[in-house]
């Protein structure tokens, strides 16, 4: 279902666009350097959005410390429609702001400024502030306030619908979707620790990702900004079938496995530089001859566990003296040559 393009500074989102993967800023703005680098290891990683959150109107003289990063700023704003207002003026080219904690004439006069600036505004509906206890009351809520911004003629804006519940996520954001022709930016929030947090994310976002709903995402974990910009670079990925970079397909290993499928993938993946890392190629490891001869020829090249240590498997074509007992080795010179 194709949503309504909107510009967030340079990038545009929504109305066919890829999804983009956002990340959020945690390092304090008394560590001005440090901030920064946060913000470079998020482009780095693949973010195309950076948010960070503007606590007081003074807060907003942290766009003179970012204004040097590419990738358009956006600033989290609550409680007072001063501080949006101060960002808009910064150079933030977008607004996050919530109707659970704003007053609607803020709210409003917002979007007047950020209209007269060319940036956009992000609507955002948390379980924990909007006042909503389920999923209808989240939905509900972004449709009355979808309609009333539709009305008032703007566009260039996203809805957020976010909970610590996944299935309130979904459920929402769903619910949403086929009303609206709004961009959605989606995230479950408040996640827990990081493992779970990730899991939560994944059963979520993924679900939606797969439905073709959500134009910006940002996973949350109580973790570094840059955990959750690799899982939702890895979201992004793993939904839409597309992958930068190597990718390993690795069995699980049981009583039959032939080689140590663990050892061998660490040893490999410890291995190999970052510049073979960045070859877009499959790699297969797996323990035995029950599924790993057909994983491994459905992948660039693959190692499969056999009675006498191990054959390689490159291009669907078994590899001519592979049945070494260093056959390891030799994978990371095929993988070389690919
Ligand atoms: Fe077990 Fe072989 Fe399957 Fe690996 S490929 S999980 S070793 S049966």
């Amino acid at each position: 279902m194709n949503t309504r393009k909107v510009s967030i500074g340079s990038i545009e989102v929504g109305g066919g666009n890829p999804l983009r993967v956002q990340g959020m800023l945690k390092t304090s703005f008394e560590y001005p350097e440090k901030l920064y680098k946060e913000a470079e290891e998020l482009a780095d990683a693949g973010a195309e959005l950076i948010r960070v959150a503007i606590p007081t109107a003074k807060d907003v003289g942290v766009y003179s410390i970012l204004s040097g990063l590419s990738l358009p700023l956006i600033a989290d704003c609550h409680f007072s429609g001063d501080i949006a207002e101060k960002a808009l003026k910064a150079g933030f080219k977008k607004i996050r702001i919530s109707p659970g904690n704003t007053s609607e004439k803020d709210i409003f006069e917002a979007f007047s400024l950020a209209d007269s600036y060319g940036a956009a505004l992000r609507v955002g509906f948390n379980s924990g502030s909007c006042g909503a206890r389920d999923a209808e009351g989240i939905a509900s809520q972004a449709l009355e306030w979808d309609e009333k911004i539709q009305k008032a003629g703007y566009k260039n804006y996203l809805v957020s619908m976010k909970s610590s519940s996944v299935l309130d996520t979904v459920d929402a954001n769903r619910f949403f979707s086929v009303r609206s022709d709004t961009p959605l930016h989606i995230g479950v929030t408040a996640t827990g620790p990081r493992d779970d947090g990730i899991l939560k994310s994944a059963v979520g976002l993924g679900a939606l990702l797969i439905d073709g709903v959500g134009d910006t995402v940002r996973v949350s974990l109580t973790s570094d900004s840059l955990d959750e910009v690799r899982a939702g670079i890895r979201l992004k990925e793993i939904s839409s079938g597309q992958h930068e970079g190597m990718e390993f397909i690795s069995c699980p290993a049981c009583s039959r496995n032939r080689i140590n499928v663990k050892e061998t993938l660490d040893e490999l993946m410890s291995t190999l530089t970052e510049t073979d890392m960045k070859k877009n190629i499959s790699v297969a490891i797996m323990g035995c001859e029950v599924n790993g001869p057909g994983e491994a020829s459905h992948c660039d090249i693959g190692l499969c566990g056999t009675r006498s240590g191990g054959l390689i498997i490159k291009k669907g074509k078994i590899m001519p003296g592979a049945k070494d007992g260093r056959v390891i080795e030799r994978l990371i010179e095929e993988i070389r040559r690919l």
